[in-house]
């Protein structure tokens, strides 16, 4: 998305929201470059659905929120930077052709840690502590006999 005051081409999302069509998205951004702030409205990409989170609020799809957050499970092990670009690719295009106009972000975790237990282990265990809110050692007990058993 290009700045609309200096034309770079590098900005920052601070903040998605749904429109009220639910096929458009507002999104405020800053460009990296200028600083300054702009907010656009995006046509949802065809076919992708609206996360809905755990409080309710709907959510568009964020790619590169995904993206950032399996990266972040993968810090320091042996995984290839486009080996995490492929695998967010292939989730986004199993949601799209799901044909879905709405999916829970739980739905959405259950995807990504599956993914990542293919990938790695520690990457699946990192992952599954934030998105199934593991607050203990039990709660992690109980993940690693599910999966691992
Ligand atoms: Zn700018």
């Amino acid at each position: 998305m290009r700045c609309q005051f200096c034309g770079n081409l590098k900005t920052r999302v601070l903040d998605s929201r749904p429109g009220k069509d639910n096929n458009h998205i507002r999104r405020r951004r800053q460009c990296v470059e200028c600083d300054r702030r702009f907010t656009t409205f995006e046509r949802l990409e065809e076919n992708l659905p609206l996360v809905v989170k755990r409080d309710g609020r709907l959510e568009a799809f964020d790619r590169d929120k995904m993206l950032a957050s399996v990266k972040q499970s993968c810090t320091k092990l042996p995984v290839a930077e486009g080996h995490l670009n492929r695998m967010v690719g292939l989730i986004e295009s199993r949601i799209q052709e799901s044909r879905r106009r709405k999916l829970r972000s739980q739905v959405l975790g259950d995807l990504v840690a599956a993914a990542l237990l293919e990938l790695h282990p520690a990457a699946y265990i990192r992952y599954s502590i934030v998105h199934r809110q593991i607050q203990d050692l039990q709660d992690l007990q109980k993940l690693l006999e599910e999966e691992f058993g």
